[in-house]
């Protein structure tokens, strides 16, 4: 059984528990949270005025050049990139995550369409984040293909002679169940397909690896695992194959080869700067810059290899503590137990009350959220409650109270109070 003191232990004992103090936590708050947005960086509020007062304020129009905004999404896709496995240049930070699905689907599709043309299925799975379904469903419209959703763990055998892309996220936003990129990417390209990944609940929470991969595209989200603020700029990573040899169909100025030279007709610029479309939010990048470096901060520290080992030993600590601790509540793990196959997430089922004891916890100061079932008594989608692991903040002492709040609030009945029961517009 491990006790409290052990907890302790674990922090003294914890080589990334400085990183912390680069983040200002409220205070009382156990945040759990950090898969949907993460933690401000203690160094964003001065970056982001300093960028309103001296840059914007007094710079003007010069800061384009001399505060360096016209070439942040390079820089930033840079930082990004050392993150996932990519080489300098490969990746750009940009727009949203749900637009740069469309830009590299619709990439990946132009591919299919010239190299197989009688491949005529997008496949994804059933689970995905529903986004990333909406976008690739309109995408197969327009353009004709069939999207096929397959159950986890049986997207190998959808691969035929039909496919023409492999969509997946690599850690499901539900589960926290991660996917095998290189061998799902290698089963994909032994049967004629690309394959595109999006790591919205992996760049800077697992290691991902997308060239030893042999990844064809990816994309991910800003405002996760890398701390960039409420909205923050997403990223595109395109392999070096299809960089130059493909246009995305948001052919904006920004991803013109000469931008200012004003010229009527398209001309896409070399590389992954053609994945932009038009000009960027800079305050927003800015802050995101803020929340990069806060993962960067662990590099001398061990990096990614670090933080995941960590992220390992926290999410492993909640489930035995919730096993040991929370025993007789009705609670399951939907979280796989397989460090292989887990991401940086722990979710927990329960039959009844899962929203109200999320809410009951957050009233806690415990801060996770909710994720709906499909509403059947014994459906495929249990009710979920989910609590995500940022080891660049959250600690061994955090993990054992949260789970102490959770068994208080299990067994006083507390997440049955009414006020526990309104739903918010968001969860
Ligand atoms: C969070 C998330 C998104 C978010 O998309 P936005 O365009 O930023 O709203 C998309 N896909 C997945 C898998 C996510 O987890």
């Amino acid at each position: 059984m491990t006790s409290l003191q052990d907890c302790r232990a674990l922090d003294a004992q914890d080589p990334l528990r400085e990183l912390r103090e680069l983040f200002t936590l409220p205070e009382g708050v156990i945040y759990l949270d950090g898969n949907s947005l993460g933690v401000m960086p203690r160094s964003a509020p001065e970056r982001v005025a300093r960028a309103v007062n001296q840059e914007w304020g007094q710079g003007l129009i010069r800061s384009w050049n001399d505060a360096g905004w016209f070439t942040l999404p390079q820089r930033l896709g840079d930082k990004i990139g050392a993150l996932i496995g990519a080489r300098p240049g490969e990746t750009i930070a940009t727009d949203s995550t749900s637009i740069n699905l469309y830009k590299v689907l619709s990439a990946a599709l132009h591919i299919a369409a010239r190299e197989h043309p009688e491949r005529k299925v997008v496949v994804s799975e059933r689970d995905n984040f529903p986004t990333d379904l909406y976008i690739a469903q309109s995408l197969c419209k327009e353009r004709g293909y069939t999207l096929e959703l397959v159950d986890e763990g049986r997207m190998e055998d959808a691969l035929g002679p039909q496919v023409a892309v492999l969509m997946l996220t690599h850690v499901n936003y539900r589960t926290g169940a991660m996917h095998d990129m290189a061998a799902l990417t290698a089963a994909a390209h032994r049967n004629g397909a690309l394959a595109v990944w999006d790591l919205a609940h992996s760049a800077g929470a697992v290691p991902v690896d997308l060239n030893a991969a042999d990844a064809d595209f990816a994309i991910g989200c800003g405002y996760k695992y890398l701390n960039g603020g409420p909205g923050a700029p997403a990223f595109v990573w395109v392999h070096p194959r299809h960089a130059d040899r493909f246009e995305q169909p948001l052919s904006g100025w920004w991803g013109h080869a000469a931008p200012f030279e004003f010229t009527p007709h398209y001309r896409p610029a070399q590389g992954i700067s053609r994945y932009l479309c038009g000009t960027q939010p800079i305050l927003s990048m800015v802050a995101l810059e803020c929340g990069l470096d806060t993962v960067s901060a662990a590099q001398p520290l061990g990096g990614i290899a670090a933080l995941r080992r960590k992220s390992l030993a926290l999410t492993d600590l909640f489930i035995d503590l919730v096993e040991e601790r929370c025993a007789g509540h009705g609670l399951g793990l939907a979280t796989p137990r397989e460090h292989g196959r887990r991401g940086s997430q722990v979710c927990l089922t329960r039959a009844e009350g899962a929203y109200a004891i999320v809410q009951a916890l957050i009233a806690r100061g415990v801060v996770g959220d909710f994720r709906a079932g499909d509403g059947a008594v014994d459906g495929a989608q249990p009710d979920i409650l989910r609590f995500g692991f940022t080891p660049l903040y959250i600690g061994f002492e955090d993990t054992w109270h949260a789970v102490e709040h959770l068994r208080h609030v299990l067994e006083d009945a507390e997440w049955q109070r009414p006020e526990f029961m309104r739903k918010h517009a968001v969860t």
